[in-house]
């Protein structure tokens, strides 16, 4: 049993070394990947329910390696949070996805807004106002066609901190949106200090519909706390078509969801959603 004991630790230990070292192989090839600009932003629709319309857009990075597979976000942003990089290439997103919406606004679509997601370590930064600030001034786009997608972790290390933040994007007149609206934990009170503009449902609410009274209950609650905080609702991860009626049914505002449209690259956006 000793013997086997001590084969087991090995084992473990080889296990570790081998993820610590494709660690370090990825970060490797992530710093690498920033400097030569292999990611690219796709875009998801959102609708707003009533008309269909499409109001604005979601943009969603992805690293484009250089044997074309395509990377999904859930792989590299952790690490790129971990090491810093999520500053130069969450930059990078915020230019991209500024620059593509003033162009779609031009070619017939004015009142089209852009979310883009900030992570903690991008909103923590001193300059991340300033920032915002000069990539609206560079691209041309009005700060009200822009939304910036927070959870609530950014009301973990100081909430003081984010609440001021938060005010003073809404005095430039860009809103926040809290990402991932009940999968957290914050209290009633500490989200009512934040100037939110948007709350977006996340889909684990959305699976479930039509459900019944419960799952229903639930929905309805978040669309009553957007009231009450003046927020938007907007409804994520809705997949068919029942979900989409029993969002409707209950009132919420915007959808998004693989139902309404995948993300895609620009290009492919122009021809599902921009061409009547
Ligand atoms: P998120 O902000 O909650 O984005 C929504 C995610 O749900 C996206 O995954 C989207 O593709 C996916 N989704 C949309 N509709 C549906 C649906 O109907 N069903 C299901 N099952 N999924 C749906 P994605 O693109 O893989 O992004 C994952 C996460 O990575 C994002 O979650 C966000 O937290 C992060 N992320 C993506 N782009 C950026 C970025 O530019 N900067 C930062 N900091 N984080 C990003
Ligand atoms: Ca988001
Ligand atoms: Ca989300
Ligand atoms: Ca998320």
């Amino acid at each position: 049993a000793k013997a086997a004991g001590k084969h087991q630790y090995r084992f473990y230990a080889e296990a570790m070394t081998r993820a610590a070292q494709d660690k370090l192989h990825l970060r490797g090839q992530l710093s690498q990947a920033v400097a030569k600009g292999e990611f690219e932003v796709h875009y998801q629709p959102q609708v707003e329910l009533t008309t269909g319309r499409l109001i604005g857009l979601e943009a969603l990075v992805r690293w484009r390696q250089a044997d074309g597979r395509l990377i999904p976000p859930g792989a590299f942003i952790p690490l790129a949070e971990e090491t810093g990089l999520i500053i130069p290439l969450g930059t990078w997103v915020l230019r991209e996805a500024c620059a593509q919406a003033v162009r779609w606004q031009a070619e017939g679509y004015p009142e089209l807004g852009v979310s883009v997601n900030v992570s903690v370590r991008q909103w923590e930064e001193p300059a991340f106002m300033p920032l915002v600030q000069q990539i609206l001034l560079d691209t041309g786009l009005s700060p009200s066609h822009l939304i910036l997608e927070i959870t609530e972790s950014v009301l973990l290390s100081d909430p003081q901190d984010a609440r001021m933040q938060a005010e003073g994007l809404a005095s430039l007149g860009v809103r926040v949106a809290l990402d991932d609206y009940g999968t957290g934990y914050s209290n009633l009170s500490q989200l009512q200090s934040l100037r939110i503009g948007q709350l977006k449902l996340d889909r684990s609410f959305v699976q479930p519909l039509p459900g019944g009274p419960r799952e229903q209950a639930l929905v309805q609650s978040a669309l009553t706390l957007g009231q009450a905080l003046d927020a938007r609702v907007v409804a994520e991860g809705i997949e068919t078509e029942e979900q989409l009626l029993m969002l409707h049914a209950l009132g919420c505002p915007v959808g998004q969801g693989y139902f309404l449209g995948r993300p895609v690259p620009a290009a492919e956006f122009e021809v599902q959603h921009l061409q009547r």
